[in-house]
């Protein structure tokens, strides 16, 4: 790709206009089909199956892999994550003893050493371990899979909670990735939320990983919380630029009280109202390409020299379900509770309670409880969203020699509102393709929906957070 083609695939214009006209909910497409669309009817012995075949297939990518560690200390009041709010310490030992059997078996069935390019860890809090805790996880996983030298291994760290020397030991772990739980540097807005951080312990840990080696740091920022107004997120904004984090992700805070317990404890009263939250999200955008981020796409930007920015329009950046990756598409082998897997032509998620998880692995099985087997019809549509969330652009030539359709008659049906997209100006269609206009960026979401087969089924459910 050309500099030009580059700089133009970047760029990104704000249309308060469009963003007011599409405040509908709609999923991030961390998956296609979204999790919702998981059922029971895929069993623990469908997964045990999938890694088998993938084992005997031999000689494929390496995999990914996704520990997910639940312990909390606190409970920020606007999570929506999977998570055990606990002071007991202990729960921790038992806990790894767990993963240790997940471990063991998803091995056992894959029957050879993965090699492994890409490790996360997530939660919860994973620096709720200690240090001897994190080094004995680390041992387990070694002591089942391949750690390739060079990977992509990455931990997501609450920098509140570090004791002295953590993110060193990281390091000699071989982690090379940090992201940063800040959210908000406003006091008012951290009081609200219950998650007071001051930007000295941000610091620390930011210096702490440049000092120690890791090839990129990342922060994640939050809009709509209570309080927030244009102004004080730009402040924060300000605040942050200020130790040039290599990647930030910028969410929109979605308030759903029913479906989050720690939310109810938000007053609905203080959230910035819609319009606000388009001044907060326009200005903060405005603040981060004048500093120099680039674009990568949903709520992601990075700085030029990083890795997300350097792999666009050259075979990257991936979407994988915590955020972007530099790395082509990998399986994704998944552990711990909650956690979801993409092995194949496969999606499973793994029991939302320690008690159930606990339960299975005691009983020797895979603690699945939902999953999704793609069709053909599926797995067309997940690549459409993927090069729609990556690279803003889908060519019909691609699509129909992969994929052996006639886009225009495969999907005749997705035509009317294609076409009403393209009026409001977020798509181009071309003879060749369709490309998501400047002005269509940030509305990204709402190109898939209309790719979605589920969603148009269920266009009534008003289950996801809103796309601003
Ligand atoms: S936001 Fe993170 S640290 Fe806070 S309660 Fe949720 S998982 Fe725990």
């Amino acid at each position: 790709m050309s500099e030009l083609a580059l700089a133009a695939s970047r760029s990104l214009v704000v249309d308060p206009a469009l963003l007011e006209k599409y405040q509908f909910s709609g999923p991030r497409y961390s998956w296609y089909p979204t999790a919702d669309r998981f059922g029971p009817q895929f069993r623990p012995l469908d997964l045990l199956r999938q890694l088998a075949k993938r084992g005997e297939e031999g000689g494929q990518n390496p995999v990914s892999v996704y520990v997910h560690l639940p312990f909390c200390d606190t409970v920020c009041y606007y999570c929506a994550r999977d998570k055990v709010v606990t002071r007991e310490h202990s729960r921790v030992a038992e806990y790894l003893g767990y993963l240790e059997r997940e471990f063991a078996t998803q091995r056992g069935a894959l029957g050879c050493d993965e090699e492994v390019a890409q490790l996360h860890l997530g939660g919860g809090t994973p620096t709720f371990l200690s240090i001897e805790e994190m080094g004995r996880l680390m041992d387990l996983l070694r002591r089942y899979f391949l750690l390739l030298p060079g990977g992509e291994y990455s931990i997501e760290i609450d920098p509140r909670r570090i004791a002295a020397g953590t993110i060193e030991h990281l390091g000699s772990l071989g982690f090379n990735r940090l992201s940063l739980g800040v959210q908000d540097f406003d006091p008012e807005v951290q009081k609200k939320v219950n998650r007071v951080q001051s930007f000295n312990e941000t610091a620390r840990a930011v210096n702490a990983a440049r000092s120690n080696g890791f090839q990129s740091v990342g922060f994640d920022l939050i809009y709509g919380l209570p309080a927030q107004s244009a102004q004080s997120v730009s402040r924060t904004l300000e605040t942050a630029l200020r130790l040039r984090p290599d990647r930030i992700a910028l969410y929109n805070y979605a308030h759903l009280p029913a479906l989050f317990i720690p939310q109810r404890r938000i007053d609905a009263a203080e959230l910035p109202s819609p319009e606000e939250k388009i001044c907060i999200l326009s200005s903060a955008i405005d603040e981060l390409m004048a500093a120099g981020y680039v674009y990568i796409g949903m709520d992601h930007f990075a700085l030029p020299e990083d890795e997300l920015a350097q792999t666009q329009g050259r075979g990257g950046p991936q979407r994988s379900s915590h955020g972007y990756s530099a790395h082509a598409h990998c399986d994704l082998l998944a552990f711990g509770v909650s956690a979801i897997a993409a092995v194949g032509d496969t999606y499973s998620q793994n029991h939302r309670t320690l008690e159930e998880y606990y339960a299975c692995l005691e009983r020797g099985e895979l603690p699945v409880f939902r999953g999704h087997r793609l069709d053909a019809d599926d797995v067309l549509r997940r690549e459409i969203i993927q090069r729609l969330t990556c690279d803003f652009r889908v060519s019909f030539e691609d699509l129909n020699a992969r994929f052996g359709i006639d886009f225009h008659d495969y999907f005749a049906e997705e035509r009317a509102v294609l076409a009403e997209l393209e009026d409001d100006g977020l798509i181009e269609t071309m003879r060749d393709g369709i490309t998501v206009t400047a002005r269509g960026r940030l509305l990204v979401r709402v190109v898939c929906m209309a790719f979605d087969r589920y969603i148009r089924a269920a266009r009534s459910e008003a289950r996801y957070s809103n796309v601003i």
